[in-house]
């Protein structure tokens, strides 16, 4: 189904990127004020803070509920920032609304829940609130669009989305794999759907913040929502990625935004080396697997197996080291060769037949 969507009319300096800024959690009056102040100061029009947290397992912080709620009404009428917050049950937007709450998220583990999604939506019919709808934690693109469009059903057409990385067994560099295809694809299918990086928790680390929020802004996203603490060692929840308004204000304004309607001339001509290019691959491609053929030919001949394991596995490391020499990740080396590994057989089982 088509997205009926409105722009966001957000406040904000600069028409990219807009700024959601605050701490994980409410963690007491003095917290959220200090921290709103210091925001509100250098300029950040919208605060964030998780009043109910989905914590992974029992007794961790869970959030003080309604009780904070007054909290986030009181930066509103001190600092004029618009407040934001999560919900994820039918209560929870009972409660945002009757205390004012300008923006409304739905977190990753929810949106990964239709039934939950749907309560949301049913909840939210004839209300008009802005409402910011988070990847769900897998990396399942047309769940988050069943979710925006299960919000959009019910009549929310301020509407927009939070990437938030993708989670994995496997941990590496990040806490949530970016997989920025995805939010590509998403833009893609609906253009006119506002994106906002969350790079607090894609990179889990205060340092992956800058790099994360520059990667966002040259992949052309229109916000970004950040945490930030008054004291982040001393955060009771996500500390590790949280940064102080000073730190978050020296990353902003480091950023480069460029721009999003660059001379198209330049870009065609690059496109066209890029069209040769690819045709030389395809070309070379078709020519090793007319060798790989002919080895398969030779394989028959002399009753040998198809796949030599030691072989295979040398060629996937020898490739992926010749990639990490020439600046491609051997990770996406190992795979293209996978994948021309898995065709070769393929030819070579034609072959053999
Ligand atoms: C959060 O924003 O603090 C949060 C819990 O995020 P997510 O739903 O992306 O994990
Ligand atoms: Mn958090």
């Amino acid at each position: 189904m088509e997205l009926e969507l409105q722009p966001l009319n957000l406040p904000s300096d600069n028409p990219r990127p807009f700024v959601i800024a605050g701490p994980c959690s409410a963690e007491s009056e003095e917290q959220v004020m200090a921290t709103a102040t210091q925001l509100a100061k250098k300029g950040c029009h919208m605060f964030r803070g998780g009043v109910w947290k989905p914590r992974t397992k029992p007794g961790g912080f869970e959030g003080h509920g309604e009780k904070a709620l007054p909290w986030m009404q009181r930066v509103k009428a001190e600092t004029g920032m618009l407040t934001a917050i999560e919900v994820a049950t039918p209560g929870h937007v009972e409660l945002a609304l009757k205390y004012g709450i300008d923006i409304l998220w739905i977190g990753a583990r929810t949106t990964a829940n239709p039934f939950a999604v749907q309560a949301l939506a049913d909840s939210l019919r004839g209300v008009d609130t802005m409402v910011l709808v988070k990847n769900p934690v897998n990396p399942d693109l047309e769940l988050w669009i069943g979710a925006l469009e299960r919000i959009n059903s019910a009549g929310i057409k301020r509407l927009g989305a939070i990437h938030r990385g993708f989670s994995s067994y496997e941990k590496k560099i990040y806490r949530n794999l970016p997989m920025w295809q995805i939010p590509i694809e998403l833009h893609r299918r609906i253009p006119a759907l506002p994106i906002a990086c969350d790079p607090s928790h894609i990179g889990g680390r205060r340092d992956l913040i800058a790099p994360l929020c520059q990667q966002a802004m040259d992949l052309g996203m229109d916000g970004l929502i950040v945490e930030s603490h008054c004291n982040p060692d001393a955060a009771w929840s996500d500390a590790n990625q949280q940064v102080t308004p000073d730190i978050l204000d020296y990353i902003l304004s480091i950023l480069i935004i460029r721009d999003q309607v660059v001379s198209t001339e330049n870009i065609v001509a690059l496109r066209k080396q890029i069209d040769e290019i690819d045709d030389s691959i395809i070309d070379l491609l078709a020519k090793r697997m007319r060798i790989s053929r002919e080895i398969g030919q030779y394989k028959k001949e002399h009753g040998m197996t198809i796949v030599q394991t030691s072989r295979y596995g040398e060629i996937l490391d020898k490739r992926g080291a010749q990639g990490s020499l020439m600046g491609i990740g051997a990770e996406c080396i190992k795979h293209i060769f996978e994948s021309i590994h898995e065709e070769s057989v393929r030819q070579q089982v034609e072959v053999m037949k």
